[in-house]
């Protein structure tokens, strides 16, 4: 007990147990860390914050619910003394979302956690259980989680619904809003919280809205029947080939992918990690069910290229790099490795021509830019863009080689906001700057009967009513 502490704080640990709640400095500047660093803009803004109001931002408290009953008894004094939180997986979130506005409290889900139930069709688990667990747990019963973020070793459930969107699988999948969540358990945040379950499109405002419209104590994921995944390196002489080649693998639906993506040649340097079986060039990454390698490789010579058989996929990591975490969110990794000054730019092509949203970026910043293209087949993510063409959307990570330089990442913004080019902004942690939030109003409305003291991820949903 600390005699500093605040009356919130003190009813919170005569309720939860010590255990349950740690208010020193260190444990919690140790809990607000995430991967925002990987945003120069997100982190000039910390930067700024931490200067002026400490590196606690105000945050009284980190608290660890270890049961749903411990997360309604939370939700209840924070309610009764208006106080907001901030809900936490494993902070591998790169998007600025573990810096809160206004203080207060930050939850911490890990203790939320259980062995996975695996059915025929789904597996559910507590939020804070690692996805790489479910995925383990549905092989283990001859089946597979559709899509996983890359960082599915580390990362919770809640925290990949509630924070990411897409990875591995999503070629073929989609995004989380596709028929990949079966049901949610949600606490609310009052004086009496309420325990609720959301199926199918009901679930939609609770996902990617960072934590900020409902806490999340329970999933049920789809689980679809299981793959034998071959990781596997292609090499093309030029970016235009390998685009090709995962453009045509991707929207043949006979192939089955966890991720096929074209690297530029500018950016193949930057993959150390393949340098026993490195080519010049351009090249393309990967995972392919292992009964069609045969079958890719034909199409990969078809367009000027030849594909090289790297390892089998294992959830656990087998000793040697896998091509699973040099793609999607993990290429930032790499190529910040190559590039130090670099930054992202999540840019969607236009399905019909995209070769021409390359050019149009190429001719106005040439060499500054290097480009990663890949296919989302998302119908919820072509809808909240207006694409109307195409049933699999072009994503391209744009990496601006110059990006941490003063406004770079907004002039690239704005000259795709001139030319027409789609993009997602991944530095903000607004939900209405996101790019793929035209319309907040069910956000709005769902938070406002979830969390009617907008308490939860105050500030990410600028939009949202409060109840005094
Ligand atoms: C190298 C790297 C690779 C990545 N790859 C991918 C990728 O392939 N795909 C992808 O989608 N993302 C990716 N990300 C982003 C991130 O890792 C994932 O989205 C991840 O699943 C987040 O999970 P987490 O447990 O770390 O959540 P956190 O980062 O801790 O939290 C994420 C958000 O969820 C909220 N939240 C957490 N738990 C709950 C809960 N129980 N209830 C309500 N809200 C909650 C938090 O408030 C926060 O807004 C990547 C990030 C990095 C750094």
């Amino acid at each position: 007990m600390n005699s500093g502490e605040s009356e919130v704080v003190r009813e919170l640990r005569e309720t939860l147990g010590d255990q349950a709640v740690r208010s020193s400095s260190e444990d919690i500047i140790k809990l607000m860390q995430d991967e925002s660093w990987l945003s120069p803009v997100l982190q000039r803004e910390l930067d700024r914050r931490n200067a002026k109001e400490g590196a606690k931002l105000g945050v009284q408290a980190v608290i660890r619910p270890s049961s749903e009953d411990d997360v309604r008894q939370m939700a209840a004094i924070a309610a009764r003394h208006r106080v907001a939180m901030t809900p936490r997986g494993a902070g591998t979130s790169n998007f600025g979302l573990l810096a809160p506005e206004e203080g207060g409290l930050i939850i911490d889900f890990r203790g939320l956690t259980g062995e996975p139930e695996v059915k025929d069709g789904s597996v559910r688990a507590p939020a804070g259980t690692l996805q790489g667990k479910m995925e383990r747990a549905a092989r283990d019963k001859g089946q597979e989680m559709p899509v996983l973020t890359t960082t599915y070793s580390v990362a919770t459930i809640g925290g990949w619904l509630c924070g990411g969107h897409a990875g591995l699988g999503s070629s073929v999948h989609g995004a989380v809003w596709d028929g990949l969540v079966e049901e949610v358990r949600v606490v609310t945040v009052e004086e009496k919280p309420r325990t609720l379950t959301f199926r199918g499109h009901e679930i939609d405002p609770l996902l990617h809205t960072f934590g900020t419209v409902g806490i999340v104590t329970e999933t049920t994921m789809r689980a679809d029947p299981l793959h034998e995944w071959l990781e596997v390196v292609g090499f093309f002489p030029k970016f235009a080939q390998a685009s090709a080649f995962v453009q045509e693998i991707s929207n043949d639906m006979r192939y089955r992918l966890r991720v096929a993506t074209a690297q530029d040649e500018g950016l193949m340097p930057g993959l150390r990690q393949l340098s026993s079986i490195m080519q010049p060039g351009a090249g393309v990454l990967l995972i392919i069910d292992r009964d069609q390698f045969s079958d890719a490789s034909k199409l990969a010579e078809s367009h000027g290229g030849s594909l090289v058989e790297w390892q089998v996929w294992k959830p656990t990591s087998t000793g040697k790099p896998s091509v699973a975490q040099m793609v999607y969110g993990h290429r930032m990794l790499w190529v910040k490795r190559y590039l130090p000054e670099a930054a992202f730019c999540h840019i969607y092509y236009d399905a019909d021509r995209p070769d021409e949203t390359v050019r149009l970026l190429k001719e106005r910043f040439g060499d500054e830019l290097l480009f990663e293209m890949k296919f989302i087949r998302s119908p919820w993510m072509l809808r909240a863009l207006g694409i109307k063409n195409g049933d699999s959307l072009p994503a391209a990570l744009c990496v601006v080689r110059n990006g941490s330089e003063h406004g770079k990442v907004d002039e690239i913004h704005a000259f795709c906001d001139g030319a027409g080019i789609k993009y997602q902004n991944a530095h903000t942690n607004v939900i209405e700057e996101n790019g793929l939030f035209s319309n907040v109003e069910p956000i709005v409305r769902l938070k406002s009967e979830l969390d009617p003291y907008n308490l939860l991820s105050r500030g990410r949903l600028r939009s949202a009513v409060t109840r005094q």
